[in-house]
C-alpha cells in the first residue's frame, strides 16, 4: 500500500491555498463569501485550476456546485464523492469548509494520475452555512433532489431569490434537476474541521465521525404578573424571569448528568425589562442535541414537564412551541471503520466522535452511504478569524485520505458495493 513521503511539503501547499482562497471575499476587512456572491467566481476558477491540472473535468452545475471528475480505472467505474463547501459565514475563518475541498484536490494529486477501481468525484458545495437565505445546505440539498421551488423562491436581504442569485451568476435554474447524483455514486467523504474543543483536549489530530447529532428547539414562555419590586413581598410575587432562571439551571443539570447531551437556554427575554418591576414575562429557548433521538426526545420531554411543575408551584402559567425537531444521522458504519483503520495506518490514535454541528455529510446521507472525518481545531476556535488548523494535522488527514482510498479499493465488501452500484 503506497504511503505519502512528501505529506509536508502537500500539506504546506494545502494551507497555503485555504489562504489564497480566504483572499476572495465580499468584504475587505474580514472572510465573507455567500452563496453565489462575486468572489465565489474567483474561487472557482482558483479551484479549477488546481483540479484540471491534477486530471480531473470540471463542471458548475446549476446550484453553483463545482463538481470534478477524475476518472476510475474503467470508463463505467462508479464513483466516490470527497468534498466538502465552499462557502463562509461572515467574518469567517479559513479553513471550514474550504479545507475539505483542498485536501479532495491534494489527494487527486497524491494519485498523480493513478487509476483506482472507482472514479472520484470532487463535489465543492456552494451553500452550506444558511448565511444569504437564512436556509443552510442549498448546495448539497441540490444533489439529493431537495432544492425545490420553494427553496429557489426564498429572498435574501435585497429581495434576490436563490433562483434570480443561480441567474445572476450565469447558470441555469431549469437545469437543477440535473445536478443530482449520478446513479452510480458509492460513498460521499468529507474531511473537516471539528469546530470544537474535543480532539484538542485528548491531543489527536484525526476523529472519525459516527453520527451528526439530532436537535430540538423551543420556546418556552413563562407568563405571571408585573409588579411593584419594592413593594411585592416575596410570598406574593409571580415572578416570570425567575421561573425561566430555575428552569435554566433544571436544564444544565439534565445535560451535565445525561452522556452525550449538550442543551442551552441561550435566550431570556424579560417583559416588561426594567429594574424595579417584577417580570410578567419570560421567553426562554432551548437548543437541546444528542446523537439518540430517543434521549433527546424523552430529555426533551422531561424538561417540559419540569417548566411545567416550575411554573405551576410559582403560580404561572407555561406555554410552548417546538421550532425544530430534526433527527440524528448515522454515518456509515463500514465507512466510519475504514476511516479509523486509514488514521490508525496514518499513524494516530483513532477517536470516534459525533458531530454537534450539521454538514453536508448529513444531507448526502440522505441518498448514499457518507462519511466524515475530522481535524483537530486548536483551542475549539471556529467561525472567527482565529480559525486555524495544525499543519501535521493536515500531513496525517492527507495519510489517512490516501490510507482510505486505497482500502476502499481493496476491500472485498467495497468491491461488492461497486458491483452492485
Ligand atoms: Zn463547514
Amino acid at each position: 500500500m503506497p504511503t505519502l513521503a512528501n505529506a509536508k511539503p502537500r500539506a504546506e501547499e494545502v494551507l497555503a491555498r485555504c489562504r489564497r482562497l480566504a483572499s476572495f471575499s465580499e468584504d475587505s476587512a474580514g472572510i465573507r463569501r455567500t452563496f453565489l456572491s462575486a468572489p465565489m467566481q474567483d474561487c472557482h476558477r482558483e479551484v479549477t485550476n488546481w483540479l484540471r491540472a491534477a486530471g480531473a473535468e470540471v463542471t458548475i452545475d446549476a446550484a453553483g456546485n463545482l463538481r470534478a471528475f477524475y476518472a476510475g480505472a474503467q470508463s463505467s467505474a462508479p464513483r466516490v464523492l470527497l468534498g466538502s463547501h465552499l462557502d463562509t459565514v461572515p467574518n469567517a475563518g479559513a479553513f471550514d469548509g474550504v479545507l475539505g475541498v483542498v485536501i479532495a484536490i491534494a489527494l487527486l494529486e497524491a494519485l498523480d494520475r493513478r487509476r483506482l477501481p472507482f472514479a472520484i468525484e470532487v463535489a465543492a458545495f456552494s451553500e452550506e452555512e444558511g448565511v444569504r437565505f437564512g436556509t443552510p445546505f442549498l448546495g448539497s440539498r441540490a444533489l439529493v433532489g431537495r432544492l425545490d421551488e420553494q427553496l429557489l423562491d426564498t429572498r435574501d436581504a435585497n429581495g434576490i431569490s436563490v433562483r434570480t442569485a443561480i441567474k445572476n451568476f450565469g447558470l441555469n435554474p431549469d437545469e437543477i434537476p440535473h445536478a443530482t447524483l449520478s446513479e452510480n455514486s458509492l460513498a460521499f467523504l468529507e474531511f473537516h474541521i471539528e469546530q470544537g474543543p474535543v480532539l484538542d483536549s485528548l491531543h489527536l489530530p484525526l476523529g472519525a465521525v459516527e453520527a451528526i447529532v439530532g436537535q430540538t428547539r423551543m420556546e418556552f414562555i413563562f407568563e405571571g404578573r408585573a409588579n411593584h419590586a419594592g413593594t411585592t413581598p416575596m410570598h406574593l410575587r409571580r415572578d416570570a424571569l425567575a421561573a425561566a432562571a430555575e428552569w435554566t439551571l433544571a436544564v444544565e443539570r439534565a445535560a451535565q448528568t445525561t452522556s452525550g447531551l449538550v442543551a442551552t437556554v441561550g435566550q431570556i427575554k424579560a417583559k416588561p425589562c426594567a429594574v424595579n418591576v417584577i417580570a410578567a414575562e419570560a421567553r426562554a429557548t432551548l437548543d437541546l442535541r444528542h446523537a439518540s433521538d430517543k434521549i433527546r426526545n424523552e430529555i426533551t420531554a422531561a424538561l417540559t414537564r419540569e417548566a411545567g411543575e416550575i411554573a405551576a408551584r410559582r403560580g404561572l402559567s407555561l406555554r410552548h412551541t417546538v421550532m425544530l425537531s430534526q433527527n440524528a444521522v448515522a454515518m456509515d458504519s463500514f465507512l466510519t471503520a475504514q476511516i479509523e483503520n486509514a488514521i490508525r495506518s496514518s499513524g494516530a490514535r483513532a477517536h470516534r466522535m459525533v458531530s454537534g454541528a450539521g454538514h453536508d455529510a448529513m444531507i448526502l446521507a440522505e441518498k448514499i452511504p457518507s462519511a466524515m472525518i475530522f481535524l483537530r481545531s486548536p483551542g475549539g476556535i471556529s467561525h472567527d478569524p482565529a480559525e486555524t488548523v495544525l499543519l501535521d494535522d493536515v500531513a496525517k488527514a492527507l495519510e489517512c485520505g490516501l490510507h482510505l482510498l486505497d482500502q476502499l479499493a481493496n476491500s472485498a465488501e467495497f468491491t461488492k458495493r461497486m458491483c452492485r452500484a
